[in-house]
């Protein structure tokens, strides 16, 4: 299919007829090819496919780590293409909060600090919200490991403080490649459950990929990559599934208060 379109005139995030060739020599792999797709905010949306089927490349591409050999990437309106470096890492600080499979939480820093600086940079004027972080703190269950380096936390509380660094600035887009490739069952649920809630309750884009198919599930849409294109779609099959009690729902910050 390679082609797939919301109905939404303005979706959050669109890609359209993305392609990217690796060269090395004279050997060229084309992990992407002629990738379009259109996801409308509140959507969360789940990449499945084999190994090697180009979803960490489309996931670089559409958060803007790598540039397309070919196609363009729109994120709120605005075209990647139309910005400096600088400008688009201010775009990806501002509006995207980025999990990865590795964890990649700065190691010199406490598990705080690293909370800390991702609030730093995320362009907010007000102070840290101390409430939103005690409340992601809990659900997370990492209040008592705030002051350790990533060095001194397991895998999972390591992925669960990146999950908090993720969402402390309460982004409109969270992208996640592979949030669960590297954890034992309890922490991958503790992790899904922590993406599903913040895109139910703060209103986030979610774009997850994955290669279990049970993770996937939980997304509201499903989309399949095979050989560098988007082959299928399917509805995910637990839009329902049940969140424990949440409390008080996060309030959103406006998007005036984000400077651009
Ligand atoms: P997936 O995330 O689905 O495993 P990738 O996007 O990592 O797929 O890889 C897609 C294809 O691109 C694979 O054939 C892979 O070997 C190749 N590839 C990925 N990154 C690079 C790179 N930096 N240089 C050359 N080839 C790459």
């Amino acid at each position: 299919m390679g082609n797939v379109q919301s109905e939404s005139s303005s979706p959050i995030i669109l890609a359209e007829n993305l392609t990217k060739v690796y060269s090395s020599g004279p050997i060229q792999v084309t992990a992407v090819r002629g990738v379009s797709l259109a996801v409308d905010a509140g959507e969360f949306v789940a990449i499945v496919g084999p190994s090697g089927s180009g979803k960490s490349t489309l996931f670089y591409l559409l958060g803007g780590l790598t540039k397309a050999t070919q196609g363009r990437v729109v994120i709120d309106g605005i075209d990647f293409a139309t910005l400096s470096d600088g400008e688009r890492t201010r775009l990806r600080r501002h509006r995207i909060g980025f999990v990865f499979q590795k964890f990649n939480l700065l190691p010199t820093l406490s598990a705080m600090g690293n909370i800390e600086i991702a609030y730093a940079v995320s362009g907010r004027k007000e102070p840290l919200d101390l409430k939103h972080l005690d409340r992601l703190c809990d659900l997370l269950s990492i209040q008592g490991r705030l002051k350790h380096r990533p060095s001194e936390l397991s895998g999972g509380e390591q992925q669960r403080v990146a999950i908090a660094r993720a969402l402390i600035a309460r982004p409109a887009i969270v992208l996640a490649d592979e949030p669960t490739g590297n954890l034992d069952t309890q922490n991958s649920d503790a992790v899904l459950q922590m993406l599903l809630r913040s895109n139910r309750e703060l209103g986030q884009t979610t774009l997850m990929i994955t290669h279990n198919p049970e993770a996937a599930s939980i997304a509201s849409r499903i989309l399949y990559m095979r050989d560098g294109e988007i082959v299928r779609e399917e509805k995910g099959s637990r839009p329902d599934l049940a969140l424990p009690a949440s409390g008080v729902a996060w309030p959103a910050a406006s998007a005036a208060s984000i400077v651009v």
